[in-house]
């Protein structure tokens, strides 16, 4: 019974720790729906949180406005909400803002399900006039079934006529999904992760591990076909726009594309709230999508694939600090349905999960075509002469490959020309004003530019210190490289891609395709390159620079180096001709770099994982970090230095330790590590001392926040 007057609980759509009580006149809006409430001067939106006892003593302002009728999700999706909110420290509010399309937090309404119309079982016993109406009822005929989605508003107008003479009647779509083509033959170790996949019911956490090239989207198109031919939904999500693309082309040819829709943070708000509208009404089957895809309101849901699942860009890097991965087990167990997370070179995190049985483990560990996967050589860079930052050994085999035809991939992850402009009088590199970082010099743009905060200047013709024109750029960046090799090979076409060439997805697809067949060709790229695209005519792949991956003081930098040049490495030789990898180092013996010379990961993963259980360090411990900035260093230290007087009696900390990049566009950084033997120990005790830490004086004048799965130092 819905009772005619009474309260509301609400969280209003911002990380504010608190929810509020409203007074309610007529029905009492349910759990998931949206209100707008009276809240200081103005007025909010605020999602209803359901029906509440009044608070005493108090006299409450009334709800402006019930928005929604019906609640915007369904109960597991807010429940996986409401636990993102406790596991992650972060507000609820906050947490369904951002789970929320803009314009849907803004008060739009999601659009409504289109209607989908047929031949009336009994039409009218006399005949049809209007031309128009004559052929919108052919349509409907020939189509069996049509849908109003996409019609003119003229059409639309025919449509209701069409069915006031009863002559066309309501019906709801078949669900049902099938291939529109035939799968490829699959290989052994396909067959046998399939068979693990295919008719499981319930929760079940696969990892698909399989080397680049061995065939796990076809997995995932052949996995699919279960879900969608029983007329549920299934989610894909890829960690960057740029590899929608050729995921949505390959589900298309299989599924056609009229079953698919895509989700990502470079639609307009216009888009994404469309997208998310067929996801709800369950009008498409099929959601490809990157890291805020995963909150897609998707009624039928039947498994969600999560590829290149060790990829940073999962984990959110500002307000609430979720991993889409992590969660993404989590809606997969609230929804009961089976979840792959694929990858050639799974995060340590899932290897642990493996290891102790958490993720069911298939593997394919050939490639799918013949050409085995390439091997690893190491050139020690030490006391060579290098030209354009490259070993004679690299450049010599470039030319070779090039005199042959071939295309020759340089991965280097550093955009600019230099990533330091020094001066040669005085040693002083000049510093971005707002990081605690040098400027990138970009050259052909004859600018400085800082990579952490956007500042730009123009190139200084002298020194700021000591005013000696004897600037000189450090290191090589991409820029450079691409200046180099065409002085070098000038009659050879040369791509680089990195982002301040490639603007836009759409661009990156549009330069991929011309690239691919011209032969011989040079290309040039960061980490934009080694992620999942496929270039079938690269016979050799140089890596220039992950040498800082091997020393660098954030503990995860050496697991992306393992994961970076091993997915690098996989682009090489795809094609008929085989291939090789060079890497250059100035540590060639380092046992990682070791390790990875068979061009395999598994054997750098189990040094990694060994040095992590040695050192007590995630995945073998819980971690978590209090990070707070202000622009007063003095006032992040007294913030710290009282969090940790709460903090440490209860749990392991380490610091006050300055970030790693110790300022960021002013804001001066650091942080307290805390360590716990388990996630459920530290988060039972940050329940209870985080509110103690909110109530800080000295957090008034700092900005702080939990990370409770850090990522990023
Ligand atoms: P991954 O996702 O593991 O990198 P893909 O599924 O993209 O691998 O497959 C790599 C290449 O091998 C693609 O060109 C694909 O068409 C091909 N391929 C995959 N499975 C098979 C198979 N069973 N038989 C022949 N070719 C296959
Ligand atoms: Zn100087
Ligand atoms: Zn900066």
């Amino acid at each position: 019974m819905e009772s005619e007057t009474g309260c509301i609980e609400v969280v209003i759509l911002d990380p504010v720790p608190q929810s509020f009580h409203y007074g309610v006149h007529g029905p009492i809006p349910a759990k998931g729906c949206r209100v707008r409430v009276p809240f200081g001067n103005g007025q909010r939106i605020a999602i209803s949180l359901g029906p509440s006892p009044c608070p005493g003593g108090i006299s409450l302002k009334d709800i402006h406005q019930q928005i929604d009728t019906e609640p915007l999700l369904n109960p597991s999706l807010m429940e996986l909400l409401e636990f993102g909110s406790r596991y992650y420290h972060y507000p609820l509010g906050g947490v369904w803002a951002t789970a929320l399309p803009t314009r849907l937090g803004r008060g739009d309404l999601p659009g409504q399900a289109p209607c989908f119309w047929q031949l009336a079982s009994q039409p009218p016993d006399k005949s049809l006039r209007g031309n128009r109406r004559k052929e919108l009822l052919a349509q409907i005929q020939e189509q069996g079934i049509l849908s109003e989605e996409g019609l003119s508003s003229s059409k639309l107008r025919c449509l209701r006529q069409l069915a006031d003479a009863g002559w066309i009647e309501k019906t709801t779509p078949p669900r049902a999904i099938t291939r529109c083509c035939p799968g490829l033959p699959l290989h052994r170790q396909q067959e046998e992760a399939l068979a693990q996949i295919r008719g499981k019911q319930g929760f079940h956490p696969f990892l698909l591990e399989g080397v680049t090239g061995s065939g796990k989207t076809e997995v995932y198109l052949q996995a699919m076909e279960t879900p969608l031919a029983a007329g549920q939904q299934v989610l894909l999500l890829v960690p960057e726009i740029g590899l929608i693309p050729q995921l949505y082309r390959r589900c298309a040819e299989r599924f056609g594309s009229q079953h698919i829709a895509i989700y990502h943070s470079g639609q307009s708000e216009g888009e994404r709230l469309r997208s998310w509208s067929r996801a709800r009404s369950g009008l498409r089957a099929i959601f490809i999508g990157t890291r805020s895809a995963l909150f897609l309101p998707l009624p039928r849901l039947g498994m969600i694939i999560i590829d290149e699942e060790h990829d940073p860009s999962y984990k959110q890097q500002s307000g609430w600090l979720y991993s889409a991965r992590d969660l993404g087990l989590r809606r997969a167990q609230l929804e009961k349905i089976p979840i792959i997370l694929g990858s050639a070179t799974p995060s340590l995190e899932s290897l642990h999960n493996r290891k102790l049985g958490r993720l069911h483990g298939l593997r394919l560990s050939h490639r799918a075509t013949s050409h085995p996967t390439p091997r690893i050589e190491l050139i020690s860079l030490r006391k060579k002469r290098l030209q354009g930052g490259l070993d004679p050994v690299l450049l010599e085999a470039t030319a070779s490959e090039l005199a042959a035809d071939h295309q020759v991939l340089f991965f280097l992850n550093r955009r600019g020309f230099a990533p330091a402009l020094l001066c040669h009088d005085c040693g002083h590199a000049i510093p971005c004003t707002r990081c605690s970082a040098p400027l990138t010099w970009h050259r052909q743009k004859e600018r400085l530019r800082c990579h952490h905060c956007g500042y730009e200047q123009r190139l200084p013709s002298q020194c700021p210190v000591c005013g000696s024109s004897a600037l000189m750029g450090v290191g090589v960046g991409t820029e450079q490289l691409e200046c180099f090799l065409r002085e070098r090979f000038p009659h050879i076409p040369i791509l680089r891609i990195d982002r301040d060439q490639v603007r836009s997805p759409r661009q990156l697809a549009d330069q991929l395709e011309q690239i691919l067949c011209i032969r011989p060709a040079i290309l040039i790229g960061t980490q934009m390159l080694g992620k999942g695209h496929h270039f079938p005519e690269v016979t050799l792949v140089g890596i220039i620079n992950v040498d800082q991956g091997l020393y660098s003081a954030d503990f995860r930098a050496s697991e992306r180096l393992a994961q970076v040049v091993i997915q690098v490495a996989g682009r090489a030789g795809r094609g008929e001709r085989g291939g090789r990898v060079l890497l250059q180092s100035h540590l060639p013996e380092h046992p990682l770099l070791q390790a990875l010379q068979g061009g395999e990961y598994a054997p750098a993963a189990e040094i990694l994982l060994r040095e992590r259980e040695l050192t007590n360090l995630p995945p073998y411990c819980a971690l978590a970090l209090v990070l707070a900035e202000a622009h007063r260093a003095e006032r992040v230290q007294d913030f710290l230095h009282a969090a940790q007087g709460i903090l440490a009696p209860v749990l392991h900390t380490v610091g006050p330790i300055p970030a790693l990049l110790e300022r960021r566009a002013g804001w001066h950084r650091a942080y307290l590590w805390i360590e716990a033997p388990d996630r459920s120990r530290l988060h039972t005790q940050l329940v209870r001392l985080l509110p103690k830490l909110g109530q800080l004086p000295q957090g008034r004048r700092v900005r702080w926040f939990v990370d409770v799965d850090p990522q990023n130092f």
